[in-house]
């Protein structure tokens, strides 16, 4: 079992290979190799993979190798093995969404961040198992069986991206891309003892992401490190047409800004997430995030942002809402799955019956409920009120902050089958992130020691809406602080 202080110690991995395989040093092939004998050794126990795309990584290798061979420079990411979660695009290769549902079902495109990630030299080896649809926050929801924590084999991972989080913490791939609709990178990052990050809504193209809840959704990074995971925002964030919400901008420039340091800056540590319901070993290692950064230059005090605590409430109106009309696609017709019938009526009925897990089938008739005629306002209407109330008292709190911190996950890693028979405790995990997607800005985890169970503690940064040069400072130092 590999213990959690190995994947920081593993350093800026991806960085090393792209810089030994644009020199010409090491050959794609040879990392790609490796890296697939890692997946050989342990993938059956992690269960990190939907798909192992070996063919296609050896192929992306080797025509990386051709470009070094000509001379060419095959970009920042040269070489570098990346496991992609599965519920982006991938041309040619099956996307599942980890549900029954999308059966059969190959995209005709790439999303564009898996473009842009092979632009960069970067080698796809393979598809990332998660909670069904995204909905989740253990991965236990998926339809092929649940990802286990690298760490410990008796815990979850986290979710909805677990499989991409287990994928950097056990070595299969120093880079994944997951997506991040209330939680979804942030937490299973904290869980499996990685760097996760969720982008300003806009950065980061959506096209090719399969939509779960379209005005929260945003793609990002898992890494082992804080600079490997502002390398990867650089290069598949910035603005991209296909997307009508994407912003006309590149990228903040946060690698270049990563040894700044915090001197000066002013952090709030949220007092909404650091009460009840936040286990004490993970409240003191929050403390001790905040001690670091006092004592590297900040001003860190105690900030109250009062409307996080309806976050909740109104993400399980709001997400469900926008999944009920999204899923509405999915008809027997056309994508994946049709369980055949006399009438075209009971054929989509039979579809979704068998098609749909029992999570995203609650999250489809809540949604449906709330925006149904009658119970519109009352609910949605109310939901998004509330949201606005969210956003503002960020905003109030960012007047006087330049970043927030506040614990990312309330516990550590917790057991199979802990919080399956209640939704809600499952969906409480979600207190300290779902805020964030509500608001649109942008929120990281840093692993920040152990709690008392010697499982991963995240530190959760949070910054305004294009902040992220500060968010990277900040998180550039707690990671620094533990060295
Ligand atoms: N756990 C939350 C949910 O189940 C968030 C999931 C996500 O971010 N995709 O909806």
């Amino acid at each position: 079992m590999t213990a959690p202080q190995e994947s920081s110690a593993a350093g800026a991995a991806a960085l090393t290979i792209a810089a030994s395989v644009r020199s010409g040093e090491r050959s794609a092939l040879e990392v790609v190799k490796e890296h697939l004998e890692v997946i050989g050794q342990r993938e059956t126990e992690v269960h990190a993979f939907n798909l192992v795309t070996t063919e296609h990584a050896l192929a992306a290798a080797t025509a990386v190798d051709q470009l070094v061979a000509q001379g060419e420079d095959p970009g920042p990411l040269a070489g570098v093995p990346v496991a992609i979660k599965d519920n982006l695009c991938t041309r040619g290769v099956a996307t599942t969404c980890s549900s029954k549902i999308l059966e059969g079902w190959v995209p005709p495109y790439d999303a564009t961040v898996v473009t842009r990630l092979a632009a960069a030299g970067a080698i796809m080896v393979g598809k990332t198992n998660m909670d069904e649809f995204a909905m989740g926050s253990s991965t236990e929801n998926s339809a092929f069986g649940p990802t286990r924590n690298p760490h410990d084999l008796g815990r979850v991972p986290g979710g909805s991206s677990g499989g991409s989080a287990a994928a950097v913490a056990a070595g299969f791939a120093p880079i994944s891309l997951g997506s991040d609709t209330g939680g979804s990178i942030r937490q299973p990052a904290a869980l499996c003892g990685v760097v996760g990050v969720k982008p300003t809504y806009g950065t980061v193209s959506r096209l090719g992401l399969v939509a779960f809840g379209s005005s929260l959704d945003q793609v990002g990074p898992f890494a082992n490190s804080v600079a490997e995971a502002a390398l990867v925002c650089e290069v598949i964030g910035g603005h991209d047409p296909a997307d009508s919400t994407s912003i006309p901008q590149a990228f903040p420039a946060v690698s270049e800004h990563l040894s700044d340091g915090v001197a000066g800056m002013r952090i709030g540590l949220i007092t909404e997430m650091m009460g009840e319901g936040i286990a004490p070993d993970v409240a003191l290692r929050i403390r001790a995030a905040a001690e670091a950064l006092a004592a590297a230059g900040a001003e860190v005090e105690e900030v109250s942002v009062p409307a996080v605590t309806y976050g909740l409430s109104a993400y399980y109106l709001v997400a469900p809402a926008e999944a009920s009309s999204n899923l509405s696609r999915y008809d027997g017709v056309r994508y994946g799955l049709r369980v055949d019938a006399p009438t075209t009526g009971e054929m989509m009925e039979l579809t979704r019956t068998a098609g749909f897990g029992d999570e995203v089938k609650r999250r489809i008739m809540l949604g449906t409920y709330a925006l149904s005629a009658g119970y519109y306002d009352a609910f949605y209407g109310t939901a998004l009120k509330v949201r606005t109330l969210i956003r503002r008292d960020f905003d109030q709190a960012y007047e006087r902050f330049d970043a927030l911190l506040s614990p990312t996950s309330p516990t550590t890693a917790f057991a199979f089958g802990d919080k399956t028979a209640d939704p809600m405790s499952m969906y409480l995990n979600d207190v300290c992130t779902i805020a964030t997607n509500l608001a649109g800005h942008p929120a990281m985890s840093v692993p920040y020691g152990l709690g008392d169970d010697g499982m991963p503690v995240g530190a959760q940064v949070l910054a305004p809406a294009l902040g992220e040069v500060a968010m990277f400072r900040v998180a550039a130092v707690l990671e620094g602080s533990l060295a």
